[in-house]
């Protein structure tokens, strides 16, 4: 099934790809509420970080069944299929794949046998040791000849499968280890961005990577306990924030209650374009609120970058906030220029040249009445390969704009990203290899501005060595392996690239 574009945001023209998430992941305890609905909420508020798949695990206690399956939640779940997921523990996640392919095979939560049961999970973030895991996997003792195959191409099911075939002496005649004992063994050694949400059929865990890269909360029902990326995720469902699980912490809930470890020190790195651009507005990370955050970043760029202009307008509906901090710092009026077509990108209906042609205006549209004779302020949060924003200077031009001053509310993305998103090649970024000066000429507008690193990361009140930016500054807080052992296609081919990646192919087809 073709991807439908139905990402919130601006940086697409119907066809590229601008930066996309890697996955919303959502769990929950709650004996005698109907926790796949509860589930389904959840996803529904996490949709903006996937939108190719979505599944939901639930057990009754005695068997977990999982339904998943390609397209947005709303496409997957009708009340049908969420009738028959009855029971007291789910997890549920919605897919950007950026290890594997989007196929059904990798939506997720991924599902195992286990010696002691079984084991559904949901990952949001991507891992770079996967050449090295999928070699662990290869491993594995073989448990009552059952085979340690790992059926998808993507990441996690290899930590699924880790998690589910460890024994005490890692022989097969060797006790099986729970999957408490399991993740103390496993987890340190899953490098890279991992925020999981996982269940047996008696119990729910989660766990988060040593760097906290993706964000994960722990909430409270009157009746349960709700893990989720988001806060947003647990207003959604009546669940009170109680607390993030922290970086390198294993939290597990049943009916004793809560019970948590650290399977690694804590170093934290929390990713800066969540307060950018990829969280909820309505979201908190480690205490401090992405929408205030991002008011305080277009407040930062106004000082920063002054223009004479007559109108602030945003990209919507991602620009929105920091066009609202600019305006307010500037002094210059904030108006609505632009008019989003808020559905266009949530549909499966892949659009004809023809249409494709029409390009931006599928999803923009100005206002003209408000535009025309104006100098423009246009804040977005973030320019990729610019060839929206390239369209959209021109679409206001056209518009009857005066003069158009962008200005944007990160400094330029120059290195890609390794920890679950997606923006694009280095050689695709616009800002590597052009000066500022040179992207402003080629996006036609009257001059471009970007944040400082510094005010973006003051914006977010959080101490800078906390914050993973490695897209802005190229310092990734996590070691890197060689670049041929990383990549979304490395457990799809063989790369003819050595042993490890060899290995990672055997581990899929291993009978
Ligand atoms: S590289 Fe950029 S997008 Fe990726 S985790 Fe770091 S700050 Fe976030």
């Amino acid at each position: 099934m073709p991807r439908g574009d139905g990402r919130l945001s601006h940086d697409l023209l119907p066809g590229e790809k601008g930066p996309q998430d890697a996955c919303g992941v959502f769990g929950v305890w709650a004996p005698g509420e109907e926790v796949a609905k509860l589930t389904y909420f959840g996803l529904y508020a996490l949709q903006h970080r996937g939108q190719e798949s979505a599944g939901i695990a639930v057990s009754n206690g005695s068997q977990i069944l999982v339904f998943k399956d390609m397209g947005l939640v709303s496409q997957v779940f009708d009340e049908t299929s969420l009738g028959s997921l009855q029971g007291h523990i789910a997890v549920g996640h919605a897919r950007y794949s950026t290890t594997g392919a989007s196929v059904w095979e990798n939506a997720q939560p991924t599902f195992r046998a286990t010696a002691h049961g079984s084991i559904a999970l949901g990952h949001n973030g991507n891992l770079v040791n996967t050449a090295e895991l999928a070699e662990m996997v290869a491993d594995l003792p073989k448990q009552n000849g059952r085979s340690t195959q790992v059926a998808a191409t993507n990441d996690t099911d290899l930590v699924t499968a880790l998690l589910a075939g460890q024994t005490d002496s890692g022989e097969a005649d060797g006790t099986p280890l729970t999957i408490e004992e399991a993740a103390a063994r496993v987890l340190p050694k899953v490098k890279g961005a991992f925020s999981l949400v996982f269940m047996n059929e008696h119990t729910l865990y989660a766990a988060r990577d040593p760097q906290g890269i993706r964000p994960l909360v722990l909430g409270r029902l009157e009746r349960g306990w709700v893990v989720a990326s988001e806060t947003a995720a647990l207003d959604i469902c009546g669940a009170s924030f109680v607390r993030e699980i922290e970086p390198g912490e294993f939290v597990a809930v049943d009916e004793n209650g809560l019970r948590s470890f650290k399977f690694a020190e804590a170093n934290p790195k929390g990713c800066v374009f969540e307060y950018v651009y990829l969280a909820r507005p309505d979201t908190d990370i480690a205490g401090r609120n992405v929408y205030l955050s991002r008011v305080e970043m277009g407040r930062r760029l106004a000082k920063e970058a002054p223009a004479e202009a007559d109108l602030v307008i945003a990209t919507p509906e991602s620009g929105t906030p920091a066009a609202i901090g600019y305006a307010e710092a500037s002094g210059i009026p904030f108006g609505a220029g632009l008019v989003k077509n808020a559905y266009v990108g949530r549909t499966f209906i892949q659009p004809s040249q023809t249409i494709r042609q029409l390009g931006i205006r599928l999803k923009l549209n100005p206002l003209k009445e408000v535009i025309k004779g104006k100098r423009l302020v246009v804040v977005d949060d973030s320019i990729v390969r610019g060839n929206t924003q390239r369209a959209l200077v021109r679409m206001l031009r056209e518009a009857g704009a005066a003069e158009v001053h962008i200005r944007i509310s990160s400094p330029p993305v120059k290195w890609p990203c390794f920890f679950g998103i997606d923006f694009a090649t280095r050689a695709e970024l616009i800002a590597n290899g052009m000066t500022i000066e040179e992207i402003g000429t080629s996006l036609g507008a009257d001059s471009l501005s970007y944040i400082s690193i510094d005010g973006m990361i003051e914006a977010t009140t959080i101490a800078k060595p906390n914050l993973c930016r490695a897209c802005f500054d190229g310092e990734y807080p996590v070691e890197l392996p060689d670049p041929e052992l990383l990549g979304k296609q490395l457990l799809e081919t063989e790369l003819a690239a050595g042993p490890a990646a060899t290995a990672a192919a055997d581990a899929i087809r291993r009978p």
